[in-house]
């Protein structure tokens, strides 16, 4: 009749690691920068890769609002041809 349902599905529920904000935080947020311009070059730069690419979050430290207007500011700057798409080695 009623067998009660398997419920044998061992979870072995880790907890989640909270947000762990290890290093440093966003530069933006950190210096109350809201906006990025583009024709900052130094800044913008600081940004990018020795080969021209944007770094990632991971390498920025960038928070997710400040990373997309970081890669904003450096397409409208290669757009503008203030910085360089490739840089070849
Ligand atoms: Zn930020």
């Amino acid at each position: 009749m009623s067998k009660d349902t398997k419920n044998k599905k061992s979870e072995h529920k880790l907890p989640l690691p909270m947000k762990k904000r290890r290093g440093k935080p966003c530069y933006f947020c950190e210096n109350h920068l809201e906006e990025l311009d583009y024709k900052d070059l130094a800044l913008v730069q600081r940004f990018q890769s020795p080969r021209g690419k944007i770094l990632p979050r991971r390498q920025s430290n960038c928070c997710a609002k400040h990373q997309r207007k970081v890669a904003q500011a450096i397409k409208r700057a290669r757009y503008m041809a203030l910085l360089p798409y490739v840089v070849e080695q």
